[in-house]
């Protein structure tokens, strides 16, 4: 009985994959995995928590790809592995899809809606996504616990979080910050500066010139210009530079004077000299306005660059506005709400949004003559990364924690963590550098509770527990279903200053929070005793059967060997977790990160759901297959953006057969000869009598074994694809070729050797392509009794390869890729013998033969590569300047040969010596040698064709000629055949018949009067 089943043509990437799931899930092999492993060393690997906000989309697949090759290597190295997924489960993601969802618009709508729904409603988007993205995590081929995954929503997850602010808290790193701040009016929270990085739009805005008429100089007037007409009702000043020059127009108007330099003017003072003059506001009809005293103050920023060189100032609407308002005293006008709709005393402007109001603003300035000009300006301009409203500047009180004393520690923590690529490190490092302190409160609903309660009395009591908080609690505990608005803010506490109750600040938790503890809430950190299903608390209840381990678990598996996330992560999860880390541990809680690019489609533009270039994940599955989606994750270096799509899929699909027909080949011959592989050749190669292209076959194989491994221990899984593709090359274009004829005849240690190959590169590429390599390995390595899965074989050990020998193949190859080049220049084709080869450069004695075959030519030498001669040219960019005029005759000498060669490569002409690098120099045949010449080595062919090499060449003709007729007629390998071929072969058949006839295995070849060849099975 044949030994192997027979291979279809090609794979059916998506049917086997399906299958493949269908086995291992029969078999448990996953958990054979993990009981195999158990016990041994760990490496720990810590999940970034995806958003469960969303179906699988490609974008995350490619993450989720690297996380399962890596915990495949490592588990086929034998280490233990905890392979804990999480979900990220609260935040403004989950909150807005909510709102959409339902058709809100605005938190008084949320609020009408109802807390208890509205959490209910967030809690099921958790769910759903929950439970589909595991579905495609699974079909990706990930290998991870699922069913014991962790939920940032969880009791637990927030009482760490909580257990840190306290820490935080008595660290005195807390405050509550009285500050201008970027804010989203249609989210109604603020926005701090890791969410604004990256969210900047190019966006048109008004662009006004507003007269402001001074009061004490009549008919005199200041001009500003502003991009924000919504903040002109907050105007309480105007800002000159103090050294710069200032000019009065004809009609009274003071600009900077650098600013108009075509400009004539009456009068010129310095900044200085504008300072303390008063002018009528904008908007002193409004009652806010009207109260105010505007003057000029001097500021040193004013910037000549743009606008008028007057800066219109509104503390209570601008970051720098509002810190100068600190320095000078100035009134703070808040014009607008959470909201950003202007509150009652702003008169007819009251409920407007800053949109709305732009228009007003400008109608009602060019009423009152207030109007310079009005037009449009372009910049960038952020927006919020959710919602994508523009975002306005609003003074609000948030909750910071201080990093002054953290940030160096911060520094120091990173410099202990090796990145890749490294430049991910350098900018962790510049996000350190200029970090601000940490805004972590947002006015939302849907998120974790902070735990502030200050009192009337002074105090600010920081709850660090579920515990303590029940020991606190005044009343409430009742109706406390998860530590969540609406329920925990029914639950005051005991001021432990004054014994009052206090109730809880509404804002919850900026969502980097949540992420950020899980090295701590997941593993552990400071439990007493593991609490089975511990991790199912609060909105997680039901959905995860994860424990809560103890101490000794998180100092086992604390800090993580490594983790993985895209580049924009620096500044959110690798930040947060690194802060959270250095707060309560003062080290990194990752040694080592793999870091990545963004994903395009791939014509290179950005993928949008809007724009039709988007691509689901289950059509990519149903359409490439999870095994090509891998491969083009894994070629793709993580410094450079991934152009992803069905083109490239197409691509990989036939780098693929390349592997599979080489096992097609395996289980074609092997079948043919009833041969039975061996299992103790998996090992280490076949043993005994070994051929030339054997041992070179097996040492290639030992070296992939070597690089894979260097190149998954550098995390790079491009270099991993690489070597791959280099070692099937050699299998497939060299070895299997070169040795053709002896798996015709069935030779033992060529089927040994190529079976060895084999099952060695689907064990190496496995981490890669999971399904192919494991369907592979269950066809042609299981049937002969090796583990049930390739996952189970561990990580091939066959020794370290003999560099020297690897070398001089590479060198053949070399030659032979010379040769071919060689005669392609000559126009010959390579099936056409030809005389004589000569090889300079690489002394080969050994493997004359084989080029001899592989060159078809009838003589080779070794020696010095004479039949050449040496063109030269200038190098015109380089040589037409320092030559000038006498470039046309050296010109004209080179072309006529008139030259010599110097010792260092360079050239010696009428009298100038000209480098290597002012030449181009081209070695060219003789007439009746074709040459070609690479990196030390030249190769000449003899191209002149005699009566007998012509005989010689049609006889290769006619043998290829029947092979195709007997492949297209559906011949088996073995069908011994009869033969009858047309008058035209006769001097063929005469000359090379028995040859012919045992190439294509025919009993007889004669000659016909046919038109055709006739061909049938004896
Ligand atoms: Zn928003
Ligand atoms: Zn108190």
């Amino acid at each position: 009985m044949a030994a192997f089943d027979k291979l279809p043509d090609k794979p059916d990437h998506p049917a086997l994959e399906l299958e493949i799931l269908d086995l291992w899930e029969r078999e448990g092999t996953f958990a054979q995995l993990r009981e195999l492993n158990r016990g041994n060393e760990n490496w720990s690997f810590i999940d970034g928590p995806v958003t469960a906000n969303k179906t699988l989309a490609v974008h995350t697949a490619w993450g989720r790809t690297l996380k399962d090759v890596f915990q495949r290597y490592k588990a086929l190295r034998g280490f233990d592995q905890r392979y804990q997924n999480g979900f990220d489960c609260q935040g403004l993601w989950i909150e807005v899809g909510v709102e959409r969802q339902l058709g809100l618009n605005s938190k008084r709508e949320i609020e009408q809606y109802g807390l208890e729904e509205f959490a209910a409603r967030c809690r099921e988007v958790v769910v759903w996504s929950s439970e589909e993205l595991t579905k495609g995590s699974i079909r990706l081929g990930m290998w991870m616990d699922w069913g014991n995954d962790y939920f940032t929503f969880s009791d637990t997850n927030i009482e760490y979080v909580w257990r840190m602010l306290k820490t935080v808290h008595e660290r005195d790193w807390l405050y509550l910050g009285h500050r201008a701040t970027e804010w989203c009016p249609r989210c109604g929270t603020s926005i701090s500066a890791h969410e604004l990085a990256g969210n900047y739009v190019d966006r048109a805005d008004p662009s006004l010139y507003v007269r402001l008429p001074l009061l004490d100089r009549p008919g005199e007037s200041l001009v500003v210009w502003t991009t924000t007409p919504w903040t002109l009702p907050a105007n309480v000043a105007a800002a000159v530079k103090p050294d710069a020059d200032y000019g009065r127009r004809l009609n009274g108007e003071w600009v900077a004077a650098p600013r108009y330099p075509d400009e004539g003017f009456d009068e010129i003072l310095k900044g200085k000299d504008l300072v303390g003059w008063r002018y009528e506001g904008p908007f002193d009809d409004l009652s806010p306005g009207a109260a105010v005293e505007h003057r000029v103050i001097p500021w040193d920023e004013v910037t000549m660059e743009e606008g008028t060189g007057i800066v219109h100032i509104a503390p209570g609407a601008g970051a720098e506005d509002f810190e100068l308002s600190r320095v000078h005293d100035l009134p703070v006008l808040t014009p607008v709400d959470e909201s950003g709709r202007f509150y009652d005393d702003y008169g007819w402007l009251h409920g407007l949004s800053t949109v709305e109001a732009a228009e007003q603003i400008i109608g009602n300035l060019e009423e009152k003559g207030r109007l310079v000009e009005a037009g449009l300006y372009e910049h960038r301009y952020p927006e919020c990364w959710r919602c994508h409203t523009p975002l306005i500047f609003r003074i609000a009180d948030d909750w910071f924690i201080s990093v002054r004393v953290l940030r160096q520690q911060m520094l120091d923590a990173n410099a202990t963590v090796e990145w890749v690529p490294e430049y991910m490190g350098k900018r962790m490092d510049d996000w350190l550098h200029n970090m601000g302190d940490w805004n972590i409160s947002r006015r939302r609903y849907y998120g974790l509770p902070l735990p502030f309660y200050p009192c009337a009395c002074g105090h600010l009591n920081v709850i660090g527990s579920k515990k303590e908080l029940e020991e606190r609690a005044v009343e409430g505990l009742d109706q406390l279903e998860e530590l969540r608005r609406p329920w925990i803010d029914r639950v005051p506490v005991r001021c432990e200053a004054c014994g009052d109750a206090v109730q809880r600040i509404l804002e919850v938790g900026d969502v980097w929070l949540d992420a950020g503890i899980v090295p701590f809430s997941t593993l552990g950190w400071q439990n007493d005793e593991v609490v089975p299903g511990g991790y199912g608390t609060g909105a997680a209840r039901g959905l995860t059967g994860a424990d809560l381990p103890d101490e000794a678990y998180w100092e086992k598996w604390f800090p993580a060997d490594w983790v993985s996330e895209m580049r924009e992560q620096i500044r959110l999860w690798f930040y947060s977790q690194l802060f959270m880390s250095v707060v309560l541990t003062g080290a990194s809680p990752f040694k080592r990160v793999l870091g990545y690019e963004k994903m395009l489609d791939e014509s290179g533009r950005e993928m949008h759901g809007s724009w039709g270039n988007m691509i689901d994940a289950d059509d990519a599955f149903a359409r490439m297959g999870a095994d090509v989606m891998r491969w083009q994750y894994c070629a793709q270096p993580p410094n450079q953006n991934l152009l992803f799509g069905f083109g490239p899929a197409e691509e990989i699909k036939g780098k693929i057969l390349r592997l599979w027909n080489s096992v097609r080949f395996l289980v074609l011959y092997g079948n043919v000869d009833d041969w039975k592989p061996r299992l103790a050749d998996l090992a280490a190669g076949p043993d005994g009598e070994l051929g030339a292209l054997d041992r070179w076959m097996v040492e290639r194989t030992r070296a992939l074994v070597s690089e894979t491994r260097q190149a998954y221990e550098d995390t790079l899984t491009v270099n991993v694809i690489r070597a791959f593709e280099a070692f099937v090359d050699d299998l497939s274009n060299w070895y299997i070729r070169r040795s053709r004829r002896r798996f015709w005849d069935g030779d033992e240690a060529a089927l040994r050797t190529l079976w060895f190959a084999l099952a060695t590169a689907i064990r190496v590429i496995g981490p890669v392509m999971p399904f192919l390599a494991e369907e592979l390995w269950q066809r042609v390595v299981r049937v002969a009794g090796a583990p049930s899965s390739v996952f189970l074989a561990g990580w091939p050990e066959p020794g370290e390869p003999d560099e020297a020998l690897l070398e001089e193949i590479a060198a053949v190859r070399r030659v032979v890729e010379l040769g071919r080049q060689a005669r392609a220049v000559a126009n010959q084709r390579q099936r056409q013998p030809l005389r004589k080869l000569v090889v300079q450069g690489a002394s080969l004695p050994a493997h004359e033969e084989e080029l001899r075959d592989e060159l078809r030519v009838k003589e080779v030498e070794f020696g010095t590569v004479e039949a050449t001669e040496l063109r030269v040219k200038p190098n015109l960019p380089v040589l037409g300047p320092k030559l000038g005029a006498a470039l046309g005759d050296i010109r004209r000498a080179l072309a006529a040969g008139e030259f010599e060669q110097l010792p260092d490569g360079g050239i010696r002409v009428l009298g100038h010596d000209l480098g290597a690098d002012e030449v181009l120099i081209e070695t060219v045949g003789r007439d009746g040698w074709a040459v070609a010449s690479d990196d030390g080595v030249t190769v000449a062919v003899e191209t002149a064709v005699d009566p007998e090499l012509e005989l010689e060449g049609r006889a290769y003709d006619l043998i290829h000629e029947l092979n195709t007729l007997r492949r297209d007629r559906g011949f088996e390998l073995t069908d011994r055949v009869k033969i009858v071929v047309p008058e035209r072969w006769r001097d063929v058949v005469e000359r090379h018949g028995d040859w012919v006839a045992r190439e294509v295995l025919a009993t007889e070849l004669t000659v016909g009067g046919l038109e055709e060849p006739q061909i049938e099975r004896v």
